[in-house]
């Protein structure tokens, strides 16, 4: 049956998963030690212990040293899980005794005793990475029920529904995640709800609320949940609460392997060795009756950022039932209705929360009885937007300093805010149908799919995609990432979506109940209209609308003011906040932002966003636009020297306009100009057709460019003749190239605006080259200088970019100004591998981490960080002011650019738009380092 496949192959996973960990773990872990850390009336722990207690267990003590209500109960550390890998997956020998003794512990306090058959104690095991995996790991309640014990709780609380309904519970969650009773491939619904369902059928012939099931259903519920285990499992369900809670420890640590938590792993950059911790818990009961429920609340809106208590909760219901979106809960404002001093006593717990954390929490209660605990807490995930605005009021508020304010805006989210938002004209004209919560504000218009393989197949084609769903769950995160948007008909704020959502910046919208959505038609019903897979649709994360067909987008406030002057934008509380937010990191940064930028367009962009210049500007870019392809396709086809120079003189007086361009939106700040880099053939024609047409446009025979292309075919055009090698070999190109530079710097100074050019000679790796580049550069300035009658002011220094040019970077520096990094080169020719061609077993090597992160999106700090390292401490022991930069990709990435800090470079070079991310986190590097 469809039950072993999947589950079978997430076993394979595993199964090498603890081979690799082996190779490359910590060797003698201890097997004697502190491996279990109580809570409750004396605790072990505090917040601080995240790496050894997990971020829940770690919260959970901290809760019970400021006083607040937690259930009593004990953490097993990390440690216990790399031991567990380590050695074939078993424990240390002194975990049984400590467990016991924390078992005790938890009996003492609550006077329950598990297993007993008066009064059983019911515990929840609960994982908790240091880093919070929302959905990753699996947590089991009501542990500790049997068939005896079910009775003795339904003696002791004289509640019989309510202790079948924990039984049914139990066996469905054990069964699940233990047992691995699960929705097999091709299986559209859990097999126990599939059974729920049935039953709810069969014996009240209509789908009643999951509440509205009496005692004797319950039961026959349970009969029929341990039959279904049975069949799937091929076991029995424990009885013995000692063995069921060894199983659900083992389950939490093998959950750490399981492909949910690799998969998220992978995209956030947690290290494997880290491990989860396991959390045993004295239960407290949400479900016995109508004072009681549970909830999940933030101390502020996560999703806008607005001072409000924010959250939702179920009454009659444990935790599970509020994020599986079985039953949409309601939002906690109702509950000053249902239950108002559990309500007052929630806004209580807020307040104590955000003074004592001094951030946003996160939290889980739980209400037992009208009375209110404590289950979770920690720093909620929000949106880019609200961290905005919660940095801005908190700082307001006294509740952090200005630094802190900076610190508390993620800079891998930034570009969020200048994400764009649909374009207000075509919003008018468009057609809401529907309406839901906004749970990841942003503008998102795409083709619908509703499965998540349909989805990435979809992405992979080039579609925009948004991503339709009755509600989501773990396996749907891979088509969550390859989306646009995420909709969704089920579930509130805290439902899986919308967490997802939340912490990876999309646009979603969810609990849009008027959409009906049809998994087996793959069909979306709504307002009177079918969609199929495939039709476009909108949304609209920051309002919760969702739009007929395509709407067009408009830039967002930022970039609206900034950028096209928009005044209205400029008055919107988004827009000060992100000026203010700009403002600090200037005050807090060492380094200089400067931007890649071929035009003066791009220029004036990345100066609008507070770049202080040019740190990288390609003029081969400038080669291809309109007539200037022939020009440059001439020269490179001449035969002799004045051929050659003849098409050169017609190239020159684009290249001075363009210069002149972007000197005067520079105002006097620096442009970095790279002199020709990329092989030559890139700008010929390369088909039969388009040879004949060019031969036909400059009039030249085919054949000439035929064998020219043939000829200056490489069989590795990354390592051939390129970069400098170009203008050594024909000094004429570096030549016009240089009188370009300063005919259009004469020009700009006499309009009276400084110019402050930095010649750049690509591919550096003896000083010899730069020598003769210099020497072509420095005579085209000496003749500029005497015809033009001006005195110029600049520099030249090189790019750093193979390995031999940091080795030698002391002799180097000897000639160079200023290096700059070029960090795609660089990693390139260190890894011996073509960023190109890395497709095909890059993502493999991720896989088996190999490589943690693509080393050519954030910078390889062991590797080819070294060599950064080198050039810097050579160059800078030669020449005592040489000017380092970079401007390679790694310019924009926040991890790189710490790594920058750290090495002491001037500045980073980025692209225009990145530009508010790179000033983000240069300043956050630079206060981290203090
Ligand atoms: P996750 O990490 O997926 O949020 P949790 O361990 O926080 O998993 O458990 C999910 C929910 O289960 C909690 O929010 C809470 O409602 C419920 N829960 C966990 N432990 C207990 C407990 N001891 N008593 C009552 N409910 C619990
Ligand atoms: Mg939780
Ligand atoms: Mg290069």
């Amino acid at each position: 049956m469809a039950k072993t496949s999947g589950r079978k192959a997430a076993k394979g996973g595993k199964a090498k998963n603890s081979a690799n960990r082996k190779t490359h773990g910590k060797n003698g872990s201890k097997t004697a030690g502190k491996f279990v850390y109580l809570f409750g009336a004396k605790t072990d722990g505090n917040g601080a212990m995240k790496p050894l207690l997990g971020g829940k267990g770690a919260n959970l003590a901290e809760m019970c040293r400021i006083g607040l209500p937690v259930p009593p109960g004990f953490t097993i550390t990390t440690e216990v899980c790399t031991y567990y890998y380590e050695h074939n997956r078993s424990y240390p020998p002194a975990l049984r005794a400590q467990m016991e003794a924390g078992l005790a512990a938890i009996e003492r306090q609550t006077g329950k005793k598990l297993g007993d058959l008066s009064n059983p104690l019911l515990v929840s095991v609960r994982s908790g990475a240091r880093d919070s995996m929302p959905g990753m790991m699996d947590t089991i309640l009501n542990l500790g029920l049997n068939d005896n014990t079910v009775e003795a709780l339904a003696r002791k609380t004289g509640n019989p529904r309510f202790a079948w309904d924990c039984y049914r519970r139990f066996i469905q969650m054990y069964g699940d995640v233990v047992l691995g009773v699960q929705k097999g491939v091709g299986e559209d619904h859990e097999p126990f709800e599939t059974v729920i369902e049935g039953l709810k059928h069969d014996r009240h012939h209509q789908a009643i609320e999951d509440t509205k099931l009496t005692v004797d259903d319950l039961k026959e519920l349970v009969v029929r949940f341990k039959a279904l285990v049975r069949e799937r499992s091929g076991r029995e369900f424990p009885t013995s609460p000692w063995d069921q809670l060894m199983g659900a420890v083992g389950a939490v640590f093998g959950s750490w392997m399981n492909d949910r938590a690799i998969v998220y792993r992978r995209k956030y950059n947690i290290p494997s060795e880290w491990g989860t911790a396991v959390n045993v818990q004295a239960m407290v009961y949400g479900n016995t009756g109508d004072k009681s429920g549970s909830g999940v609340a933030f101390t502020r809106n996560p999703a806008n950022g607005l001072k409000e208590f924010y959250g939702e909760f179920l009454i009659n219901a444990q935790g599970e039932d509020v994020v599986a979106g079985v039953r949409t809960p309601e939002p906690v404002s109702e509950l000053k209705n249902h239950l108002p001093k559990a309500h007052h006593e929630l806004e209580r717990i807020r307040q104590i929360l955000e003074k004592h954390f001094r951030d946003v929490q996160d939290f889980e209660f739980t209400i037992e009885d009208g009375v209110v605990y404590m289950l979770q807490t920690r720093n909620g995930k929000r949106t880019a937007m609200a961290a905005l605005k919660f940095s801005m009021d908190m700082f307001k508020e006294k509740l952090i300093d200005w630094k802190t304010a900076v610190m508390r805006n993620p800079a891998d989210q930034l570009d969020q805010l200048l994400a764009p938002v649909f374009d207000t004209r075509e919003l008018s004209a468009a057609k809401a149908i529907a309406t839901g919560l906004p749970a990841g504000p942003g503008a998102a218009s795409g083709q619908i799919y509703l499965n998540a393989d349909r989805a990435v197949a979809a992405a992979e084609k080039g579609q925009p995609v948004l991503l339709v769903r009755l509600e989501t769950s773990p396996e749907d995160l891979r088509g969550m990432i390859a989306a646009e948007g995420i909709l969704t008909a089920r579930g509130g704020v805290s439902s899986h979506a919308a967490l997802v959502a939340r912490q990876m910046g999309k646009v979603c919208v969810c609990g849009a109940a008027a959409l009906d959505v049809d998994y087996g038609k793959r069909t979306v019903t709504v307002d009177g209209q079918t969609l199929k897979e495939g039709d476009f649709l909108s949304i609209d994360g920051t309002a919760g609308k969702v739009y007929a067909g395509r709407v067009n987008t408009a830039p967002s406030e930022i970039v609206a003011g900034l950028i096209n002057g928009d005044d209205g934008a400029k008055k919107t509380e988004k827009f000060k906040n992100f000026q203010q937010l700009m403002k600090w990191c200037d005050q807090a940064t060492r380094m200089g932002v400067r931007t890649n930028a071929d035009t003066p367009e791009q220029a004036a962009n990345a100066m609008a966003f507070g770049a202080q210049g040019i740190g990288l500007c390609r003029t081969e870019h400038m080669f291809f636009e309109g007539d200037r392809i022939d020009a440059m396709r001439e020269m490179i086809l001449a035969e002799t020297l004045e051929e050659r120079k003849a098409a050169l003189a017609k190239l020159l007086p684009y290249q001075r306009e363009d210069f002149a361009g972007i000197f005067r939106v520079l105002k006097g700040s620096p442009a970095t100009i790279r002199f020709l880099d990329p092989p030559l053939h890139e700008f010929l024609p390369h088909t039969e057709q388009q040879q004949e047409d060019l031969a036909d446009k400059i009039h030249v025979p085919v054949g000439r460019i035929h064998s020219r292309v043939e000829q200056l075919h490489e069989f590795n055009p990354m390592l051939g003749f390129r970069g400098c090698r170009l203008g050594i070999g024909f000094p004429e190109i570096s030549a016009m190239q240089a009188r370009a530079v300063f005919e259009a710097a004469a020009m700009v100074q006499k309009e009276g605006i400084k110019v402050r050019p930095e010649i750049m000679i690509p591919l550096v790796g003896f000083k010899k080259e730069l020598d003769l580049q210099l020497e072509v550069v420095r005579q085209a300035a000496r003749d500029v200088e005497a015809e033009q009658k001006v005195k110029l002011t600049f520099s030249v220094g090189t790019m750093i970019e193979i390995p031999r040019g940091s080795l030698m970077a002391d002799e180097i520096a000897q000639s160079a100004e200023f290096f700059s990094f070029g960090t795609n080169d660089l990693t390139q020719t260190a890894l011996g591998m073509s960023r190109d061609d890395s497709g095909s077993f890059l993502p493999h090597y991720a896989e088996l981490e190999i490589v943690k992160k693509n080393p050519f999106a954030s910078i390889d700090v062991a590797g080819v960080g070294q060599l950064v390292d080198i050039a810097v401490k050579r160059g800078r022991a030669t020449r005592k002011d040489l000017k380092l930069g970079i401007c390679g990709e790694h310019g924009g990435d926040p991890d790189s650019i710490h790594f920058f800090e750290k090495v002491g470079l001037d500045y980073v070079s980025c692209s225009p738009f990145r530009v508010p991310v790179a000033r983000l986190a240069a300043a956050q590097a630079a206060l981290s380092s203090k």
